[in-house]
């Protein structure tokens, strides 16, 4: 049967996504309703170093804050400075440290601690002062996080300044990762198909969902019925057979004259020119 094959130029279908992600610690969401001091002006409740920078300089400890997660560094490790840099939202945890010789200043009221004190973001503090900034419950031994020059305890961040994953609709704490104009766990940003990371890899949509070069293609491409491989964005090929072709592809099964614009003949889905429309070895 003489058969005649359509030529086409493959339109973007599936938009290649080029969007790079970055991993920073959590935005803002918005900021608390104004956390109340009573009977007291907002500014006298502010922690020194707000106001004095040279505050973090007085006291330089020797050990400082441990934390839950790899942001800061381990306890006993070398600090770079008195206040070691931690990422935002990352979950702190303040170190409690018997009375002894020791006298260092407190954080919260600049004033001498003799006895008793904790050590959390490279700064001593009278235990019963290191308070979540919002509900004013004590961080003495259960994790807090820093924002804006504050402490809060985890319940109050999360509430306040945590955001929301778009995919598991839960509040990030901790590492997050920014694609898509959204925000996302690390562990919830991930390939739908094989599940796995995209790192700083490209990856690709489809119905909404991120897939991974690899599945995208697996997935979702156009296969070569000459070749095997894809059909990609801006090649030209032909439909035919039932099946897609690059147009380098469609070929005689034969002679490999290129069959493009030509007629032709098929032999169990393989074209054929018309010298050999009636080979028996196809
Ligand atoms: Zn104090
Ligand atoms: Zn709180
Ligand atoms: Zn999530
Ligand atoms: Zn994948
Ligand atoms: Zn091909
Ligand atoms: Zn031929």
């Amino acid at each position: 049967m003489l058969l005649f094959a359509i030529l086409k130029e493959k339109i973007l279908k599936h938009s290649l996504i080029f969007f790079w992600m970055f991993i920073t610690a959590p935005a803002p969401a918005r900021a608390p309703v104004h956390s109340y001091t009573p009977g007291k002006a907002d500014s006298s409740s502010r922690p020194p170093w707000v106001t004095d920078d040279s505050f973090s300089q007085k006291f330089a400890p020797g050990k400082i804050t441990t934390s839950v997660t790899k942001h800061t560094l381990a306890r006993g490790a070398p600090a770079p400075s008195p206040t070691p840099a931690v990422a935002r939202g990352t979950i702190q945890r303040a170190e409690r440290f018997p009375a002894s010789n020791r006298t260092p200043l407190c954080g919260h009221c600049n004033s001498i601690i003799r006895g008793p004190f904790l050590v959390a973001m490279g700064r001593s503090w009278h235990p019963e002062e290191f308070n979540c900034a919002y509900c004013k419950t004590s961080l003495a031994d259960v994790c807090f996080v820093e924002e804006q020059n504050s402490v809060y305890c985890e319940r109050c961040y999360e509430q306040f300044f945590a955001p929301t994953c778009a995919r598991c609709h839960t509040k990030i704490m901790g590492e997050v990762m920014h694609a898509l104009r959204q925000t996302w766990h690390t562990t919830c940003f991930v390939c739908a198909a094989c599940k796995k990371p995209f790192g700083n890899s490209l990856f690709h949509m489809e119905d909404g969902e991120p897939y991974c070069e690899k599945d995208y293609i697996a997935l979702f491409s156009t296969k070569c019925h000459g070749c095997d491989f894809p059909v990609e964005a801006g090649d030209k090929f032909i439909e035919a057979l039932g099946h897609t072709w690059h147009d380098t592809c469609f070929i005689c099964a034969v002679c490999h004259v290129n069959l493009e614009g030509q007629p032709f003949y098929s032999k169990k889905d393989k074209p054929l020119c018309k010298k050999h429309a009636h080979a028996i070895n196809v």
